[in-house]
Formats: structure tokens, C-alpha cells, sequence
């Protein structure tokens, strides 16, 4: 089973919840591979403390041979992401905007373009048995986000049968990083804080969910009275799994890397109706 914890805003709880989903996963012997995919700030291994072994991520990049082009600017009409310039005597590939596509490389009948790779973030590993992660983390400064969780992604897949479950630690908010790391998840986990801010978004990542049309189940974390919750999940049909109650100890011990066992979670009814649903 494929798990990805998702949430609209940040500091939600999600590192929290992946992390003693996993620990209990593990206590019940089963073999668990969790992918650190908030790739802009992995913090999954600060709670482990493994020891990863670091492969550096490429990408494709465009590479310009100027004897070869005659500055007919097809490339760049072409790039539907405005990543060349192209002048008389003068070619440029803006690595940010690059996508990979290779179009330009087709489309150039001159073989003034071939292909060459770029460095934009590494992927770590540990290699326990029971409990492996691989964690994503992007370059300072790059933009590629969706690239790299793509890549930890399919580096999961290529190892997956070794393993019972998959917890996917996605990034948060809405955006594209968000949608790769969901798409192809069998079960969504949103963690949602009991904070007007936290609904406010919760509502947000909802609707994109929504839109690429996946269920997903529901864990309050810094409960207080769920307001606006509960009145929507039920509107909705979106099942409750879990309320983390609001408590400053659990906040302090996080700053310290520290996540401790939380007794209000009851996780064999979570995994069961994960299994049943
Ligand atoms: S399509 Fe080829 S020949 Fe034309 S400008 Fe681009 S690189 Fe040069
Ligand atoms: S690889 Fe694709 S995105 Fe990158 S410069 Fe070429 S056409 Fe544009």
C-alpha cells in the first residue's frame, strides 16, 4: 500500500503523523519505505537519525554546438517554456526555466543541440530492512522541485515489493510538488491543524483533491474542538481517522527531534480502515 501524507500549510503535523505511522507500522512487523518528498526542506531524518547515502539527481539540459547552428530560432519558438534565447550568433538556455522536454533537441535539423545533464539535488538512502527512507533534497536555489520528487518517486517504485507500505511525506500546500506526490498514492492522509488559518487551507487542498479526483482521509492535529471540521467532513463523506489534541509538550520535544508516542491516536483502527477502504 502506497500512503501519501499531504497537508495545505506547512507545520501541520505531517513529519509527526508519517513518522508514528511508521513506527507502529514497523512494531507490527511489517517492512515500511518512507519518501521524504518535501524535497525544499526534508526533516523526516531529523526524528531517524539514519545514516543515508547521498546519489546526486540529473537532469537534461540542452547543450548548444555553434559550429553546427545557423541561428534560425526554431528551438526557441518551439520551447513552450520560454527557457532559450536565441539571436544571430547568440544561444541561450535558461536552466531554471527548462523543463527537459528535448523538444529543442527534435526539432533541430542542424544537430546544433545535444544533450547534456545538470545537477539539481540528491536523493539519500538508508538501508535497514524495516525501515528504509529515501529522502529527496533539492539544491539551494533550484526551482526543479517537481523533477526531483519525481525522480525519489521513481527510485521507490524500482524497490517497492521489498516493502509492505510506502508512506509518502509530501510537501505541503497545493501546488504541482503537492499533485506528483498524490497522483498516484493508493490512500491520502491530509493532516490538518484546528486553527481557522489551518482550516482555511485544509479547504484549499480539499478542492485540489478534488480536482484530480482523489478521496482522502482526515487527521486534526492540534485539536481543540474541530470546529468547522467536523460540520465538513460530514457535508463531504470524508472520514476522520485520528485527532491529535493540542498539547505545547509535543510542540517543545518536535523542536528537539523528538516525536513521542501520541495514546490519543488509535493507529490499528487507522491502518485497518486504511486496509478496508
Ligand atoms: S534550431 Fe538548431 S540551428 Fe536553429 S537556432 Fe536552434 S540550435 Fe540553432
Ligand atoms: S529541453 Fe524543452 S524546456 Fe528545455 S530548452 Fe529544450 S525545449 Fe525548452
Amino acid at each position: 500500500m502506497n500512503i501519501s501524507i499531504v497537508s495545505g500549510k506547512g507545520g501541520a503535523g505531517k513529519t509527526t503523523f508519517t513518522i508514528l505511522f511508521a513506527k507502529y507500522l514497523v512494531s507490527k512487523g511489517k517492512k515500511v519505505l518512507i519518501n521524504d518528498l518535501d524535497v525544499e526542506e526534508p526533516n523526516v531524518n531529523l526524528f531517524l537519525n539514519k545514516k543515508l547515502d547521498y546519489d546526486e539527481v540529473y537532469i537534461y539540459i540542452p547543450e548548444h554546438i555553434k559550429e553546427n547552428c545557423i541561428s534560425c530560432k526554431e528551438c526557441a519558438e518551439k520551447c513552450l517554456f520560454n527557457a532559450l534565447v536565441v539571436a544571430k550568433d547568440f544561444w541561450l538556455v535558461l536552466p531554471e526555466l527548462c523543463h527537459s522536454c528535448k523538444l529543442c533537441e527534435y526539432v533541430c535539423k542542424y544537430s546544433a543541440i545535444k544533450g547534456s545533464k545538470r545537477v539539481i539535488g540528491k536523493i539519500g538512502q538508508s538501508f535497514d530492512k524495516m525501515l528504509h527512507l529515501l529522502e529527496g533534497r533539492l539544491n539551494i536555489g533550484e526551482s526543479l522541485t517537481t523533477a526531483l520528487i519525481k525522480q525519489v518517486i521513481g527510485k521507490s517504485l524500482k524497490i517497492k515489493d521489498n516493502y509492505d507500505v510506502i508512506i509518502m511525506d509530501s510537501p505541503p500546500g497545493t501546488s504541482c510538488p503537492v499533485i506528483q506526490a498524490s497522483k498516484d498514492a493508493d490512500k491520502i492522509i491530509v493532516v490538518a491543524e484546528d486553527t481557522p488559518f489551518g482550516f482555511s487551507d485544509f479547504v484549499v487542498l480539499s478542492d485540489m483533491l478534488k480536482e484530480i479526483g482523489k478521496d482522502y482521509y482526515l487527521v486534526i492535529n492540534k485539536y481543540i474542538d474541530g470546529e468547522g471540521y467536523s460540520e465538513f467532513a460530514s457535508k463531504n463523506n470524508v472520514k476522520v481517522l485520528g485527532k491529535i489534541p493540542y498539547d505545547i509538550n509535543l510542540a517543545k520535544n518536535y523542536s528537539f527531534g523528538d516525536v513521542e508516542d501520541i495514546d490519543t491516536i488509535d493507529f490499528d483502527n487507522i491502518y485497518n480502515t486504511l486496509l478496508e477502504g
